[in-house]
């Protein structure tokens, strides 16, 4: 049952009335006529419960919006400045059809997550995704996804500083039903400044940090070994195959109900320059995600009750030869970003070409509607994206403009 809410308006109305001194007798008639209206609005808003019971959230670093919907870009793909061997790499990523283009690049999320779930932000539809801090570069955005905020004022650089704000990762890990079954592995080394892991008490592993916990399997301890073994071309960013992994076994030991994982490969070598390593890097972060996907259908903690939340913390230039490898406010085009969801409660509507407007503040609350969660800390949050869940899963009464979903 869902009284709460209910009851929460009840006594709300109460106090209304008494503070207004409404005593006359026409006006409990109203009151009682009020509270039959909203009997019937729960009776009629029940409906089946959702069946996800984790949610992972994915995120390649800096993807763009033009390379996940139309795949290699034909002016970067032939530029010998950014490709080192342009005929070869024209014949894994390339044809004329960019539908076929894109397949090509990235075959799990075109062939097996668009057709069974959404993707948003296919800017040639007017299906528009955008950041809503003025920043367009990682920290900045990390927390507007985690928080459904931006704090323009604290959040102004990637330095080393704990997030003043409370993510919904933080949130859900703090109720009894979640608490030490939220978990985070990022490739890049400030995931446990922008998740405050000293506050939040999170499970985090980033960066260079090996893997901790009094149970390390076979898997694992090879992966801490590897990790100092395998050179990563970056300080601050491991590769994703160590984090790919390393939140693999920790799935397989400890299936967290809502689990990060922050690949940053993509943007690490687009700043490069290098357009050859970053098509390779979407290509390899494709398969890890279904290798992912696979194992979450394969499970049985989390078969068919497992939402995928498939994102990206910013995106990059287009307008000069030069652009795409950069991404900031003096690099126009690299607040436009994207997402895609699949799992059981999202119908499977593919590519959705329909002209919209949706924000990156609205991951957080989403993530946390997948759960029946009220992730209520900022009033201003971006609010949850119905349209990913499905419309008779959906508890909405519309006559106090709120949505409510129903475990
Ligand atoms: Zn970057």
């Amino acid at each position: 049952m869902v009284l709460t809410p209910y009851r929460n308006k009840i006594l709300t109305f109460n106090n209304y009335f008494r503070q207004r001194k409404y005593t006359k007798p026409i006006m409990k008639k109203l009151f009682i006529l009020t509270l039959m209206l909203l009997s019937f609005a729960q009776l009629v808003f029940c409906q089946e419960s959702l069946s996800t019971q984790n949610v992972i959230l994915v995120t390649f670093d800096g993807l763009r919006w033009q390379e996940v919907f139309s795949g290699a870009d034909k002016k970067l793909i032939t530029n010998s400045k950014f490709v080192s061997d342009t005929s070869d790499l024209k014949e894994q990523f390339w044809t004329d059809d960019p539908e076929q283009r894109r397949s090509m690049l990235m075959p799990f999320f075109w062939n097996t997550l668009a057709k069974q779930g959404q993707v948003y932000g296919n800017r040639k539809y007017h299906n528009l995704v955008n950041t809503s801090n003025m920043f367009w570069f990682s920290y900045p955005g990390y927390n507007e996804i985690l928080t459904g905020i931006c704090n323009d004022k604290a959040i102004f650089t990637n330095r080393k500083k704990a997030n003043p704000n409370v993510t919904v990762l933080e949130y859900i890990n703090s109720l009894p039903s979640y608490h030490n079954k939220v978990a985070v592995f990022g490739s890049w080394d400030l995931f446990p400044y922008i998740l405050n892991r000293n506050r939040s008490g999170l499970f985090i592993n980033a960066g260079f940090e090996p893997m901790q916990h009094e149970h390390l399997s076979d898997q694992e301890l090879l992966l801490n070994h590897l990790q100092q073994q395998l050179p990563s071309p970056w300080p601050s960013v491991r590769l994703d195959a160590i984090t790919h992994h390393m939140a693999m076994e920790y799935m397989k030991q400890f299936a967290p109900k809502v689990l990060e994982i922050s690949y940053g490969e993509t943007d690490n070598i687009a700043h490069d320059g290098k357009y050859d390593g970053y098509l390779y890097a979407i290509s390899r972060t494709d398969k890890f995600i279904e290798d992912l996907w696979n194992y979450i259908q394969s499970d049985p903690n989390y078969r068919n009750k497992t939402t995928l939340i498939i994102t990206t913390d910013h995106g990059r230039g287009h307008l000069f030869q030069n652009s795409w490898k950069k991404h900031g406010r003096f690099t126009p085009g690299s607040g436009q970003t994207w997402f895609a969801v699949i799992g059981p409660d999202t119908e499977p509507l593919g590519e959705v070409r329909t002209a919209a407007q949706f924000y990156q503040n609205q991951i957080a609350k989403t993530i946390a509607a997948f759960l029946d969660v009220n992730y209520n800390v900022y009033a201003y949050a971006g609010i949850a994206i119905s349209q990913v869940i499905q419309k008779d899963k959906q508890e909405v009464p519309m006559m106090f403009g709120m949505v409510q979903l129903k475990k």
